[in-house]
């Protein structure tokens, strides 16, 4: 039997959480598995469900998660989001994994198309690692952080006994052993939740993966993270599969998996422009800065005299709700001509046009891939969870970036975008993006061969 032949017989299931961040990379990963020749059901959440439209290869099934409390639609912290959306996806995963399941012993005496190989579930979903597991699914979880990251959530418990974490104000600038080049202050943090209940949920996360996953994937490339997935490897005696950049390895075009519709008329602004005069600015899709830190922005961006593409999504104002945020007074007027503002762009399309010269980013992972990708340097304003931990190999690991400065202030913005924008170091850090580039376009997909094959390779409990 041909290798194409037989692996059209397997299914993977896969199960992204519902933000942008996530679901973006798992269709990435769906179109290249399918790709391969493996059939891909996507079980998804009724909240923020992907379009079935846009990926007719695919199959999609809802899988009716309970009613979601509050907490997942408003503006909570992201962990108390995460355990929410755990507790609430668990058994109407494995209630449909099951359905699935069964569907496939079914169909096996005429036809084994629908024998599931293994699932791929979001790496924060550790009660679908663990639901998998309890079907006898054999199930990998899909890292849409860095390695370094996830590296950091598995050495969370060996940082809190040896005192690092909870973080203390005095040791703000130690490098923290083991992780390097991270100091204290750029581990995983979430604002207003406590650190008690983030090493909670980490604990979680990590326990699943060691009791429940079968390996990682990791959308990240070993040229710029070799050490950190040695060591994930090492540390969990498992495969750890660098598949990424996904979105330069996938076939998915660059709209798909977008929950929000682009606003496409920023790529005809930007055709009008010079080349790499304008700084790009996006703090993604979950992001919310104080209207104090808002202001800041703009009048550092009004101050600095670069032309200038800003992503004002609706809600990116913390305690505006889901409004869209308004601008400061006078900010049109003092930025006439060289300014456009956008609920949401095509990033991906932003970044690789040629009259783009710097991203101002808060380092979400796919924005930081994306940016790699396109050989755009950084002005990074880390505001959250693994943010942090991006910006730190953004400005010293790599050298393509540099920070905004802890407190976003007019004065310091306006300067940072000039020495970015025009200065000589941002001449030298956008020579290093262009290397980085080169290596990201160099990543090959053999990384992808070894997960299809262990895919391949797995059975499943129930078949
Ligand atoms: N994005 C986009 N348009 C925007 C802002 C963001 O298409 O105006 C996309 C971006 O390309 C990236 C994703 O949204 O793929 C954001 O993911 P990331 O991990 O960077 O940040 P998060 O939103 O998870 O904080």
């Amino acid at each position: 039997m041909a290798a194409g032949q037989e692996q059209r017989r397997r299914r993977v299931v896969l199960f992204p959480l519902p933000f942008q961040g996530h679901v973006t990379p798992m269709l990435q990963l769906a179109a290249l598995l399918h790709g391969r020749g493996l059939a891909v059901t996507v079980l998804h959440t009724c909240f923020n469900a992907p379009d079935p439209r846009r990926h007719p290869e695919l199959t999609f099934v809802p899988i009716h998660e309970t009613t979601l409390p509050d907490e997942v639609t408003s503006a909570a912290d992201i962990v108390t989001q995460l355990l929410a959306l755990n507790a609430a996806c668990e058994a109407p995963f494995r209630d449909a994994l099951a359905s699935l399941l069964r569907r496939g012993h079914h169909q096996v005496a005429d036809d084994d198309d629908d024998d599931v190989a293994c699932a791929v579930v979001d790496g924060q979903c550790y009660a679908a690692l663990r639901a998998a597991r309890q079907l006898g699914v054999p199930a990998l979880a899909l890292r849409t952080d860095s390695a370094a990251t996830f590296l950091c959530m598995l050495a969370y418990p060996r940082l809190r006994d040896a005192g690092f974490v909870p973080i203390k104000e005095e040791r703000l600038d130690d490098l923290v052993p083991g992780l390097e080049p991270l100091r204290a202050r750029d581990l995983i943090r979430v604002d207003g939740s406590d650190t008690a209940a983030l090493c909670g949920y980490i604990a979680r996360v990590a326990d699943a993966v060691r009791g429940s996953a079968s390996g990682v994937v990791v959308n990240t490339f070993e040229a710029i993270e070799a050490l950190a997935l040695a060591k994930i490897r090492g540390d969990l005696s498992r495969p750890a599969f660098a598949v990424g950049p996904l979105h330069l390895l996938s076939p998915a075009p660059a709209a798909q998996g977008l929950l929000r519709a682009p606003d496409r008329g920023c790529l005809a602004w930007l055709d009008a422009r010079a080349p790499r005069s304008v700084l790009y600015v996006s703090l993604g899709s979950v992001a919310r800065v104080a209207r104090a830190t808002f202001e800041e922005m703009a009048w550092g961006l009004a101050g600095s005299g670069a032309p200038f593409l800003w992503v004002v999504r609706p809600g990116l104002v913390a305690g505006d709700g889901e409004e869209a945020p308004p601008l400061p007074d006078g900010f049109a007027e003092a930025t006439e001509g060289r300014g456009k503002v956008v609920a949401w762009a095509p990033q991906r399309e932003v970044l690789a046009h040629r009259a783009v010269g710097a991203f101002w980013t808060h380092c979400g992972w796919n924005s930081t891939l994306e940016s790699v990708g396109e050989g755009v340097p950084m002005l990074a304003q880390p505001c959250f969870a693994d943010q942090t931990v991006n910006a730190r190999y953004v400005t010293h690991e790599w050298g393509v970036g540099m920070e905004v400065g802890e407190e976003v202030e007019r004065g310091r913005v306006a300067e940072a975008v000039a020495k970015l924008m025009a200065g000589e170091d941002g001449a030298r850090m956008r020579d290093k993006a262009r290397s980085l580039q080169i290596q990201a376009s160099a990543a090959t997909s053999s990384s992808m061969d070894g997960l299809v094959r262990f895919m391949l390779s797995r059975r499943n409990a129930n078949v």
